[in-house]
């Protein structure tokens, strides 16, 4: 589904994608963590060419992104990706927010549109919060909105990027718990985070990143448990505090 092969990035002379070789398979739920300016979110904004890399190849879905060709709407109707500000249109309707792609990319009619969109509120528990603007809505709510704004388009990958960071903590469960749904019905899914409880659930692979570059991938235990790199050990033992790791991911 997603394929790097020595991908590499710089910000002017910042190397921050170092050889980054990196396949996911569709289905696939793949956390990454690291420390800040690892480059996770840069890696991430590579896959659907917010963020263009200077050299390798990214390969999602038959599309070379490379080729200066690349359709990028097209691309992006393909890989949704969610926010941790949430990013939705502040004077726009939960709905509308919902709503405006599909029409506009998918070409749904104004009915079609708004059943989708009213099935992809309740899905994740906010039926009743059609007609809310953003500004109306707690964090949890406009992130859980945000989520079903890129459901709305039927992507065949959604990227995470810290979705819960900027949540109280009492609203990050319901946010949580919306993404571990979509995992379990087989949405491919690249997600930057460091709820470990989530990697724990429903993550087939956690990548660590440092300085730019992958620095294992694993399953959830071999990384938060037995990390092989010292520096994912260190940054395991700050971030988590609790070395032991005892939940395997539940089978379905
Ligand atoms: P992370 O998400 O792991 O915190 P980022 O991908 O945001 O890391 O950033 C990786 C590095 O690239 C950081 O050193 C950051 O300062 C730098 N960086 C990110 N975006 C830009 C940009 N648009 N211009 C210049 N440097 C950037
Ligand atoms: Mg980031």
């Amino acid at each position: 589904m997603i394929k790097f092969i020595n991908a590499n990035k710089w910000f002017n002379s910042h190397h921050v994608l170092k050889n980054i070789n990196l396949e996911i398979t569709k289905g696939e739920v793949v956390v990454i963590c690291g420390p800040s300016g690892a480059g996770k979110s840069t890696l991430l904004r590579t896959i659907n060419k917010l963020e263009p890399i200077d050299d390798g190849e990214i390969i999602v879905d038959d599309i070379y992104l490379s080729d200066p060709k690349t359709n990028l709407t097209a691309l992006r109707a393909e890989v949704g990706m969610v926010f941790q500000h949430f990013n939705l249109y502040p004077h726009k309707t939960a709905l509308r927010n919902i709503t405006l792609a599909p029409r506009k990319v998918r070409g749904l009619n104004k009915k079609q549109a708004r059943e989708r969109a009213a099935k992809l509120l309740e899905r994740v528990g906010l039926s009743h919060r059609q007609n809310a603007l953003p500004s109306q809505l707690s964090g949890g709510e406009q992130q859980r909105v945000a989520i079903a704004r890129s459901l709305a388009m039927e992507p065949k990958v959604i990227l995470f990027d810290e979705p819960t960071s900027a949540l109280d903590p009492e609203l990050i469960n319901d946010v949580l718990d919306v993404m571990i749904s979509l995992a379990k019905e087989g949405m491919t899914m690249v997600v930057v985070t460091h709820e470990i409880g989530f990697a724990q659930k429903v993550a087939d692979r956690v990548v660590f990143m440092d300085a730019g570059e992958i620095l294992e991938v694993g399953s959830p235990p071999d990384i938060f448990v037995n990390p092989k790199h010292q520096r994912t050990r260190e940054f395991m033992s700050k971030v988590f505090h609790i070395p032991i790791f005892n939940e395997n991911k539940e089978e379905d």
